[in-house]
């Protein structure tokens, strides 16, 4: 099959073939964060879910370059054209300058994406690195007439543009129902319409992040940097452009509005889109205050989970749904991905004692394809593992002799449960016997030591155990069937 991956296009509402623009390059442009806070778990989901089809389209052969933006400017308070920038605001709070803000969590966002075995993009530009650039775009949609000055901002005129493009086709929303949808909000004055988004604002006083321009001084609009960063590294027209599902209005209406102005070409063949992890049903959000850091998941010091939980087996909970479905976020969850991830790396380490055999009874030829149908299906990571679980079934019978594996079929075996387990989904094998595992050990037999305690009635004993482990900074949480612990 020439092209065979498959992949769920926003834009289109379609399932369609990949073909890249320039096989076997391709270029994949997707939103990185705003810095101004540590990266919680629903944004690690986003970045996590392309890393998997990064990694999966690097697996196929295609030579892609990733750019993943650092937004540390422009994008205000509310996602809108008023208020204060999120990043200004933060360093105010804080008493510091904005760079420092943006390098700690920037530097924050890159400890968190290595720690879930996430590769670094190709490219990682900055908004405030590519000012000069997004003066230059406006320029370009100012001389198209699709962009009005008002004292010293500069708007885009999203109505003119609708008279021979459509803005909204991506989110499928039509310009008469946001009209009647848009509140009056502060600032909008300037605007011909309520719908026209900031492209440069002139800066008031306390605005402190600030650059000179042709029109005032000020800053760019939060959406024009992934229009100018994305078409200088990847050309005016490239293959996918992702983000979580979110972003789809108005942030990446408004991008494609402003290269379809400034370059006169569709700027994205493939625009893809992630669902949201949610907590408690709720989406995580850094707006409401629903979130749960990476930090707290792996030391377990949160009032949600028993205990801490591995990046990898959170990458595993994380892979086990579809990137377009939503996910919520459980304890339940968490443990029984926990079990399943340590299933599938025993599975993987069985392989090797298995003695083999003239004739396999499992055809593993078809079992590898179906590996490669489920990814080739719109990344389906949960049929994905399913299959792997098969495998691993087949090499537990090989194992207890109710099967059989030739020599070259457990080679095959080897070579493919690794390449999806490691190379694809990007999983770990956590080095067994490290020593954080001999101290959980350790931790586990003295909880097992204090049950007992506790069911003869010694409770000096019982509390001894846990105010000695307190002390030494471990601390136990009786849960309503078991207890868990956290290591600070
Ligand atoms: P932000 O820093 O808020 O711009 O978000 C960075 C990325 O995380 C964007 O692509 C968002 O769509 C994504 N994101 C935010 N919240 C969630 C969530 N609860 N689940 C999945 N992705 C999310
Ligand atoms: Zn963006």
């Amino acid at each position: 099959m020439e092209h065979p991956i498959k992949l769920y296009n926003t834009l289109t509402r379609q399932k369609e073939a990949f073909t890249p623009l320039n096989p076997p390059l391709v270029g994949m442009y997707v939103c990185g964060p705003t810095v101004y806070s540590n990266v919680h778990l629903g944004n690690c989901r986003t970045f996590i879910s392309f890393d998997m089809i990064y990694r999966y389209l690097t697996h196929m052969g295609y030579k892609v370059r990733y750019v993943r933006n650092i937004t540390d400017a422009g994008h205000l308070e509310n996602d809108a054209d008023s208020g204060e920038d999120k990043i200004a605001k933060k360093a105010r709070l804080e008493q510091l300058e904005p760079m420092e803000i943006v390098q700690r969590y920037t530097l924050d966002f890159r400890n968190v994406m290595a720690q879930f075995n996430a590769l670094p993009p190709s490219i990682e530009p900055t908004a405030t690195g590519h000012i000069v650039e997004q003066i230059e775009m406006i320029e370009k949609i100012l001389d198209e007439g699709l962009a009005y000055e008002v004292n010293g901002s500069v708007y885009f005129d999203v109505n003119k543009y609708n008279e021979t493009d459509n803005y909204g086709k991506l989110s499928g929303r039509n310009i008469e129902e946001l009209i009647s949808g848009t509140r009056d909000l502060d600032g909008q004055g300037e605007k011909r319409s309520p719908l026209d988004f900031a492209l440069w604002k002139k800066a008031s006083p306390e605005h402190i992040m600030r650059w000179p321009s042709p029109w005032s001084i000020g800053f760019p609009g939060w959406h024009l940097e992934c229009s100018v960063m994305s078409s200088k590294y990847l050309g005016e027209q490239f293959d996918i452009h992702g983000g979580g599902m979110d972003l789809k209005f108005p942030h990446h209406e408004c991008e494609i509005a402003q290269c379809n102005a400034a370059n006169k070409v569709e700027p994205v063949k493939y625009w893809m889109h992630t669902n949201m992890l949610t907590l408690n049903g709720k989406r995580m959000s850094k707006s409401t205050g629903n979130t749960l850091l990476p930090e707290e998941l792996f030391t377990g010091d949160n009032d949600i989970l028993d205990k801490g939980f591995s990046p990898t087996v959170v990458r595993f909970f994380m892979m086990q749904a579809h990137y377009a479905s939503p996910l919520d976020f459980s304890n339940d969850a968490l443990v029984a991905a926990e079990k399943g991830f340590n299933r599938l790396m025993e599975g993987i380490t069985t392989l090797s004692v298995i003695s083999p055999a003239k004739e396999s009874t499992f055809d593993v030829n078809s079992w590898k394809e179906s590996c490669y149908n489920a990814m080739n299906d719109d990344f389906n990571t949960p049929i994905l593992i399913a299959n792997l679980f098969e495998g691993i079934k087949a090499i537990n019978s090989a194992k207890n002799d109710k099967a059989s594996l030739t020599a070259d079929d457990i080679e095959l075996m080897r070579k493919t449960l690794t390449e999806f387990t490691f190379d694809v989904l990007g999983l770990k094998l956590e080095t067994e016997n490290s020593s954080s595992d001999k101290l959980n050990g350790v931790v586990e037999m003295l909880i097992a030591m204090r049950n007992e305690a506790r069911a003869t009635k010694n409770w000096a004993l019982s509390d001894k155990i846990r105010d000695e482990l307190a002390e030494l900074g471990i601390q136990l949480k009786d849960g309503k069937d078991e207890t868990g612990f956290t290591i600070n």
